[in-house]
């Protein structure tokens, strides 16, 4: 029989009652658990010791998640799966331009903080830089370069977002909505305009001059990111 392998967790949390709760429930679901209650302590200890996933809070004492993220991404690729005290649309990209992972918005259930973490102790050994591709376009995730072949192409951070989750999502269609709650985290249940603009914008920059287009209309659905040849 092999040993099994028990993940290591960190959670970085102020809040003395989430941070027991999380730790308890990480730990009866089979981790090994580490906690800190601010933001210095936190990130000393995931720069000396090795975890598979690193929950962090981004309000903190002493120094808030978004400089832990920054100072720890330096260094460290640890999945880190972040929580945010509201739904706002900044802190997500924030957070997620700064290296994280994936978020949470407080409050949230366990069972929906378990299964992110499972997702990102899934992921296995922390990768040294993250690269998307699609056909010839390659999108370096940390050092956040885009480009086709041999030709950089600069885009915005929403562009980067946006092409970001057509390539976490390469081969799916999504729909107008989809996109709109993931990048502007908005309903734009009467107005999917906004991201018909986006779409057209971010093709001028990496579809336009290229005869192989990558960004396809599926209509009536969305948009799907694959490679297609001219007709
Ligand atoms: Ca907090």
């Amino acid at each position: 029989m092999t040993p099994e392998l028990v993940m290591r967790i960190l959670v970085i949390e102020d809040e003395p009652k989430t941070g027991a709760y999380l730790k308890k429930g990480l730990e009866e679901s089979g981790y090994s658990v580490d906690l800190a209650n601010d933001g210095a302590d936190g990130l000393l200890l995931a720069q000396e010791q090795d975890y598979d996933v690193i929950v962090l809070d981004v309000m903190l004492p002493t120094m808030d998640g978004w400089a832990v993220l920054k100072v720890l991404r330096a260094t460290h690729a640890t999945p880190v799966l972040f929580l945010t005290a509201r739904d706002d649309v900044n802190d997500r990209v924030r957070g997620l331009e700064l290296g994280g992972d994936d978020y949470l918005v407080k409050p949230f259930a366990f069972v929906e903080l378990l299964a992110r973490v499972r997702t990102l102790a899934r992921r296995g050994p922390p990768r040294e830089s993250e690269l998307l591709a699609v056909g010839d376009l390659e999108m370096d995730i940390n050092r956040r370069r885009v480009k086709r072949g041999a030709t950089r192409i600069d885009l915005t951070p929403r562009e980067f977002s946006l092409l970001q989750l057509l390539l976490r999502r390469q081969g799916e269609v999504l729909s107008r909505t989809q996109i709109a709650s993931y990048v502007w985290d908005m309903n734009f249940d009467s107005d999917t305009n906004v991201v018909e603009v986006a779409i057209r914008r971010l093709r001028a920059k990496i579809d336009d001059a290229f005869p192989v287009k990558l960004i396809q209309t599926v209509r009536g659905v969305g948009y799907v990111i694959e490679a297609k040849e001219p007709d």
